[in-house]
């Protein structure tokens, strides 16, 4: 028989119980008891509904109180010495110190989990580490499922992974790849001792499957799984995904590892043959059913890849799976009554998915629930001809896109021309990325106003009211070009996805992001389309209370999709270009509204590459252009602003420049501008705001410090076509400190200004 088996479920609960208790537990206000109990409940909850479900292969170990790949570095006793580790028990306490530091330890840095939006605990390496079997929650979950009549298979993150994730923090030149050796060793004691307590099989994630391999990570895959299978008493399943094997293929199926994973949604085109190449002993785990997605998988179109895989092999090595950890989905949809009527239709989240699984597991027997195909079949016969997806003109307006529209009329120097004209703007003009501290009475008169609180009117004359101080305040201060503050937006993509066609927001539809941070990803369910102006109130508002000029701000076509669940029904970049025709129109809405310069925000315009280098040119080609189609409508004499919160360039930036903002402003302070180096040596064209004020931390940088960071800019890029501003929008902050180090940029600018403009 087939088995229907999970990677992974969601750990934080039905209702963020998790989040609760983490962050009640940080606070003092719970006991760790409390908290661990809280734990508990979670998973055997989640425990039992896979059960319920009809799962017979249950992961342990997928919970977390934080994150994965952190408690790996427990696990394996990879703690760094600034923690003052006792080298006993690597427990949850070790483990929230590594997250979130100490008086005495920063916290170990996070980053983007492949494509997701989950962010891990980057592992850290140096001439000191070494590796031992340090914490027991792996054996501890499994051994509490089984006390609950539930036989797991327990979930590790692979040493290939983790190795490669990590990253060497000492500059003692260590190879990372040379602890490979030693870094198997623990897993060899964690899979003897998971043998010990009875597990047959563990699930051993290696998603770096789904990369460009180099010879030495294909070394160290092929050395610790031949180690790893040799363990006697215990199954691998090797688990890879969020994308194709490709080149990887002959690597994995030559793995003598009991069984693979693939993910069968992205990997679709090659699954047949992984069925074909993986012999007549392994199991095959195929993840037809999207792990990262909210739409109902097409049951029919999976049966079709099922069949072409059972051609090869026999149900008996066959797991029906997601694609990857349902860990990247919502969790249920039962509490989301208020969808527009229809969507809920559409949607499946982690506990949907789980019947989706069961349904395929026993088709692959040929015990097809006709009731359950039929009602599949429906729903996505219905889907595909609503009248809630279709927009006729928006397709219509799509098609009859011209190159002309991706293009701003002149090219950038006589655009530079007419802008300066227009603005009069001194040398090295200053200005912000937009967003002011958004105070607790920012907040609270907000959401008052969304509950109903708080009347419309008093509401207005409450924004007004912050928009003038803000305005005053800038001014007073010297600012050459002035934002509104942004006090009325919540999230820079909720803001507008609320006020689009085509976008839907969820209950209770959250999902990690990192540690107890979790956010709830609006829903691109239809052709995108602006049924009025959605920002030209508060921007036109704060125009008319400066001379100076307003720059009018938006959230990019890119960083709209990227940070939504998208459709799945047609290509990303056609959802793009549907989300830019509606940022033009509001773009040049504003122009219309008198605002000389609009930004165009896109922070996530890097992340949206994909995760094999010979996809990214379609993939800029689509962003870059989804940008310019946004940007292109209006006059020379306008000028378009971006900002992006990163900043690695290097590989990117023929790209970034392609997108031929005016002016583009990025994070460089905490790398001492050191990015900057691939704007010089690519020689980018327009104009560049380098961030002189790190914006991540509560420290006010002095005036001496900016004016260092600026004198390095002026060293490499002309001062002619640079601008002065803080690295990211300062929402996150608190006045007392934005004043001063405003106050001390402003200063910095001033001092360069004197330095080098009336000399030049
Ligand atoms: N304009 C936004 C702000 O200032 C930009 C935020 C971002 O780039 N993440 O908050
Ligand atoms: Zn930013």
């Amino acid at each position: 028989m087939a088995q229907a088996s999970n990677l992974g479920f969601p750990r934080i609960g039905e209702r963020r119980e998790l989040k609760k208790a983490t962050e009640a537990y940080w606070a003092g206000q719970l006991e760790r008891e409390a908290l661990l109990a809280t734990g508990a409940e979670l998973r055997s909850a989640n425990w039992n509904k896979q059960r319920a479900a009809g799962i017979d292969v249950i992961p342990s170990n997928d919970f977390s109180f934080y994150d994965g790949m952190l408690d790996m570095a427990c696990l394996l006793g990879n703690v760094p010495a600034r923690f003052d580790w006792d080298g006993a028990n690597a427990g949850i306490d070790v483990a929230f110190s590594m997250a979130r530091g100490t008086d005495s330890a920063i916290a170990c840095e996070m980053t983007k989990w492949f494509d997701t939006n989950y962010h891990y605990l980057v592992p850290e390496f140096s001439a000191e580490t070494s590796f031992k079997l340090a914490a027991s929650k792996i054996f501890d979950e499994f051994v509490e499922a089984r006390d609950q009549g539930i036989h797991t298979r327990p979930v590790l993150i692979g040493p290939a992974t983790y190795l490669s994730l990590g990253k060497v923090t000492d500059h003692s030149g260590l190879d990372k790849f040379s602890l490979a050796g030693a870094l198997t060793d623990v897993y060899v004691d964690v899979l003897e001792r998971l043998a010990e307590l009875g597990a047959d099989w563990v699930q051993i994630d290696e998603p770096i499957g789904a990369l460009d391999l180099t010879d030495t990570q294909r070394a160290v895959i092929e050395t610790a799984y031949a180690r790893l299978a040799a363990v006697s008493g215990i199954k691998i399943m090797l688990a890879s995904y969020f994308g194709e094997l490709r080149d990887n293929t002959a690597l994995f199926l030559g793995l003598p590892v009991a069984g693979l994973h693939v993910d069968a949604v992205r990997g679709r085109d090659e699954a047949a043959a992984l069925a074909a190449g993986i012999g007549d002993r392994r199991t095959l785990s195929l993840g037809l059913v999207d792990g990262r997605n909210i739409w109902k998988t097409d049951l029919g179109a999976a049966r079709e890849i099922l069949a072409a895989c059972q051609a090869h092999v026999t149900s008996e090595r066959l797991q029906i799976a997601p694609s990857c950890s349902l860990l990247h989905s919502p969790v249920t949809l039962r509490h989301e009554t208020q969808l527009a009527h229809g969507l809920c239709d559409w949607l499946a989240f982690a506990e949907e998915k789980l019947a989706e699984i069961v349904f395929l597991a026993r088709a692959a027997d040929g015990v097809v629930d006709n009731a359950v195909a039929a009602d599949n079949q429906r729903a996505m016969h219905h889907r595909a001809r609503s009248t809630l997806i279709h927009n006729d003109l928006v397709q219509r307006r799509v098609a009859a896109l011209t190159a002309a529209d991706y293009r701003r009329r002149s090219a950038y120097p006589e655009r530079a021309r007419q802008q300066q004209a227009k603005l009069k703007l001194a040398a090295l003009p200053t200005t912000t990325i937009g967003s002011f501290p958004q105070t607790q009475t920012v907040r609270q008169t907000r959401a008052g106003h969304k509950k109903g609180r708080v009347s419309d009117a008093d509401y207005d004359a409450f924004l007004a009211a912050e928009i003038d101080t803000a305005v005053a305040m800038q001014e007073d201060m010297g600012f050459d070009m002035l934002v509104h503050g942004e006090f009325e937006r919540n999230d820079m993509v909720e803001y507008f996805g609320e006020q689009l066609e085509g976008y839907a927001f969820t209950k209770l539809g959250w999902v990690q992001s990192y540690g107890s941070r979790y956010v709830k990803p609006p829903i691109i369910y239809g052709d995108v389309s602006r049924p009025t102006a959605m920002t030209v109130k508060w921007s036109k508002y704060a125009q008319s209370r400066t001379r100076k000029p307003m720059k009018g701000m938006l959230t990019g076509p890119v960083t709209m999709v990227q940070w939504a669940f998208v459709r799945d029904d047609q290509p990303r970049a056609d959802t793009v270009k549907q989300v830019a025709l509606a940022i033009r129109d509001e773009i040049c809405d504003l122009e219309k509204a008198g605002l000389a310069a609009i930004q165009c925000d896109e922070a996530a315009f890097r992340e949206g590459l994909p995760l094999r280098r010979s996809d990214w040119p379609a993939y800029l080609d689509w962003a870059t252009a989804a940008f310019r189609l946004a940007a292109g409508g209006v006059a020379d004499s306008t000028q378009i602003h971006t900002h992006m919160c990163y900043s690695e360039f290097n590989d990117i930036i023929e790209a970034i420049a392609a997108m031929d903002a005016d002016c583009i402003s990025i994070e460089t302070s905490r790398s001492q501008m050191e990015l900057l180096d691939a704007f010089a040596a690519f020689a980018y064209p327009n104009e560049i705001g380098p961030g002189v004020y790190d914006i991540h931390s509560p420290r006010v940088p002095s005036v001496d410090e900016m004016v260092e960071l600026l004198e390095k800019a002026i060293n490499v890029l002309p001062v002619a076509r640079l601008w002065v501003n803080p690295d990211c929008g300062l929402k996150t902050r608190g006045w007392a400190e934005v004043k001063p180090a405003l106050e001390n940029m402003i200063e910095a600018a001033g001092r360069i200004r004197a330095r080098y403009v009336s000399a030049a």
